[in-house]
């Protein structure tokens, strides 16, 4: 067994497969020696917390192989997967996890050098250091704008919980500041759980652009920091654009990304449709309602591995239930959480009706407190068990 990418779906899927069979070979392929973790970036952003606190190494991987190397083709008809060095490496099943790229061919104007001016902050640790350090600089009374694709993308309720935690930046440390959100949506994740919190903690300093209103970004000049929509440009103190984005570069090159440039997959076995003996999971699939989070990553790695054990035993897999939970701080001490419950149907993950929810909208501070500790304790639970 071959796993590409040692995120929180690569890397749970590649411990999973070890456990259900000791007897599976599993190689994990991976470039970098630690692995930064998105949860809790955005706290970063705000200054609330350290950088070494989403850093987890590749060093508790047991009796996985670990190869330190980027994989750059996949053969998939000779069942061989290319490395970066040239060698190639045979599967008899293989398991793609490598995440989102940024689209960098999206955005008029926004490219590699234009995210050195105006960070997208949606990956890796320099990018969120860069956005951080230029809110510090920042003058009061400056306005930072904070551009969000459309769906599908990374961590749909990440803006907003980013936006929140920059607010409270603002509020306690540049109180003559603004926040701008230009939304290419016309809605999002928690909204009204957002909007609320927004109004109670942030009344005035958080404007929110939705896209009938003229909020989708269709332009950027870095050179004047100018954000263009097709309502009129908005000049920036700080812009933090988060570009559109697609199943990382492997997944197209291996043929399982389709016209969208996401990955369609099986529900039951997250299987490509596109190429047999290719699973993808995380980020990089589609698959129905599942939103694009660690939480979901962890849960369809797990699904996929007891599904790829049981057909490398040429057994029947089961059908699976899956389950999402996304926290968000607003501030610290303020958590607000979504979940679903999904399972498959007419070939897709579908959401189990009446099952999840939100956060109630009327709540104590009490709720919101408990909340803000479970998003923690599910960082450090989850960490621990896919980075050891
Ligand atoms: C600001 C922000 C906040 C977030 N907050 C939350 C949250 O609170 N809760 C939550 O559940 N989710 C959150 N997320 C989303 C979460 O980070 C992602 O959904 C999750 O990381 C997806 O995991 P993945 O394994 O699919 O991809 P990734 O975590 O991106 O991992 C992909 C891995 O593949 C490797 N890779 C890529 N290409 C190759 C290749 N060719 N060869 C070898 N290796 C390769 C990469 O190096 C990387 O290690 C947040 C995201 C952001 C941006």
């Amino acid at each position: 067994m071959i796993v590409v990418g040692g995120g929180f779906a690569g890397a749970s899927c590649a411990r999973a497969l070890k456990q259900l069979d000791r007897d599976l070979a599993v190689t994990l392929v991976e470039p970098e020696t630690a692995y930064l973790a998105c949860p809790f970036r955005n706290a970063v952003l705000a200054g609330l917390r350290g950088i070494e606190a989403q850093t987890f190494r590749y060093d508790q991987f047991g009796d996985i192989g670990l190869i330190r190397t980027r994989a750059v083709a996949v053969d998939a008809e000779r069942r061989r997967v290319r490395l970066e060095d040239g060698t190639d490496i045979g599967y008899v099943r293989l398991v793609l996890a490598p995440g989102v790229d940024l689209r960098f061919d999206a955005l008029p104007g926004y490219d590699e050098a234009a995210a050195a001016i105006m960070p997208h902050a949606w990956k890796a640790g320099a990018q969120t250091l860069l956005l951080r350090d230029q809110l510090a600089a920042m003058p009061d009374g400056g306005v930072v704008i904070l551009s969000a694709p459309a769906n599908p993308f990374r961590c749909p309720p990440g803006p907003y919980e980013r936006a929140s935690l920059i607010a409270h930046y603002l509020k306690t440390s540049k109180p003559r500041s603004k926040l701008i959100i230009l939304d290419a949506k016309d809605a999002f994740s928690k909204q009204r759980l957002f909007e609320a919190a927004w109004q109670e903690l942030y009344p005035g300093l958080i404007e929110w652009v939705p896209l009938s209103s003229g909020g989708r970004v269709t332009e950027v000049d870095p050179a004047t920091r100018t954000l263009v929509t097709e309502f009129g440009s908005h000049k920036a103190d700080v812009a933090n654009v988060i570009p559109p984005q697609r199943a990382g570069r492997i997944a197209q090159s291996a043929g399982v990304a389709d016209q969208t440039g996401w990955c369609p997959i099986d529900p039951v076995t997250f299987e490509s449709r596109l190429q047999p003996a290719i699973h993808v999971v995380g980020d990089a699939a589609i698959g129905g309602a599942m939103p694009k989070s660690a939480f979901s990553a962890n849960a369809q790695a797990k699904a996929c591995a007891a599904a790829v054990a049981a057909l490398v035993r040429e057994r029947q897999p089961a059908q699976p239930k899956l389950i999402n939970t996304c926290y968000s701080l607003v501030a610290p001490g303020y958590g607000i959480s979504i979940a679903g419950v999904y399972q498959p149907r007419d070939g897709l993950l579908a959401e189990v009706e009446g099952a999840g929810g939100t956060s109630p909208l009327e709540a104590p501070l009490s709720v919101r407190e408990l909340e803000a500790a479970y998003a923690e304790d599910w960082f450090r639970t989850i960490t621990s068990e896919v980075f050891g």
